[in-house]
């Protein structure tokens, strides 16, 4: 089993350096998906109330047989619950499908700024890591702005902000806005949803160089900028390929030659968090 680096958070606690995504890993065959890659070493996973998949992740955590305490197990809330009173029940019902006594990570999945109540939901987060139901709280697809309203109206920093990430989408202000905060920067679609990225001719070239598949180059070049990675992959063959990225290094003009591929606008489903809407 490969063993993963952990990394501190802003709160006392930690995360490994990768974990599992887990969106469409849903009943039986999910739970499976699950399961093996708790068994290889994957110890974060990364559900959310919106992928219908919380009862599959307890279930999967039950049967891996791995000491809970080694596990970072996330979930997040979604913006039809942001009003104070509903977030604090939807954690805990989320805390119902899964049969788990407390979420080691709950974020806010996405701020939805034209229903203005992301700050109420914040609040109820700080309210339920007080209550015990979660250990660490966290954002998703929050910008600077939104972050800087977080903070001046509360005076608590979100320990992580799910972006989406990959070469496409470097996110330079964002991770640059989060090294000054002390906030982690977990990526979404890392690998860019396993489809054109994985064909782009600098990676393949890395890739070659280094024996390695795209999906790693690009996944240690998330190691290398210093965020967490979360790809999703349901069979054991590519999530043990997905974890093996702690044993080589990009060289500067590696990692330069992938900054190439930054867009102007980078993201693979427009999904921009100043206008998305997401309930
Ligand atoms: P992703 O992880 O970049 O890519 C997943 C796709 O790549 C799947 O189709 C997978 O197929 C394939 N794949 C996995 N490993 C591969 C490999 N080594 N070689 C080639 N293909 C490979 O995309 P994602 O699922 O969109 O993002 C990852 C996770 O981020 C999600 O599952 C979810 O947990 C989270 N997420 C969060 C948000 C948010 O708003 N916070 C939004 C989107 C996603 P197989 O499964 O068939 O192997």
């Amino acid at each position: 089993m490969i063993d993963v680096p952990m990394l501190p958070l802003n709160d006392g606690t930690t995360l490994p350096a990768i974990g599992l995504g887990t969106y469409r890993l849903n009943g039986a065959q999910g739970v499976v998906s699950m399961m093996d890659a708790i068994r290889s070493g994957y110890h974060l996973i990364d559900s959310a109330v919106n992928y219908e998949n919380e009862g599959a992740v307890g279930e999967a955590v039950r049967r891996a047989g791995v000491p809970r305490e080694h596990l970072r197990l996330t979930s997040k809330l979604p913006g039809r619950h942001h009003g104070y009173a509903e977030a604090l029940q939807a954690i805990e019902e989320s805390l119902y499908r899964a049969q788990l006594e407390y979420w080691d990570l709950y974020l806010i999945h996405w701020p939805n700024p034209r229903r203005a109540l992301y700050v109420e939901a914040w609040q109820a987060l700080i309210e339920a890591r007080a209550r015990g139901l979660v250990r660490s709280i966290g954002v998703s697809n929050f910008l600077p702005e939104h972050l800087d309203h977080l903070i001046t109206e509360t005076d608590v920093v979100p320990s992580v902000n799910q972006v989406e990430m990959h070469p496409y989408l470097p996110q330079h202000a964002q991770r640059a806005y989060h090294a000054v905060h002390g906030i982690v920067t977990e990526s979404w679609s890392p690998i860019g949803r396993g489809r054109e990225l994985l064909q782009e001719p600098v990676l393949v070239n890395i890739a070659e160089h280094h024996t390695r598949s795209v999906a790693q180059v690009v996944l240690r070049w998330h190691v290398q900028m210093g965020a967490i990675p979360i790809p999703k992959a349901a069979s054991p063959a590519r999530q043990a390929e997905n974890l093996g990225v702690f044993d080589f290094e990009l060289t500067a003009e590696e990692m330069a030659a992938v900054a190439t591929l930054a867009r102007t606008d980078g993201r693979l489903l427009g999904l921009d968090p100043a206008t998305h809407e997401e309930l």
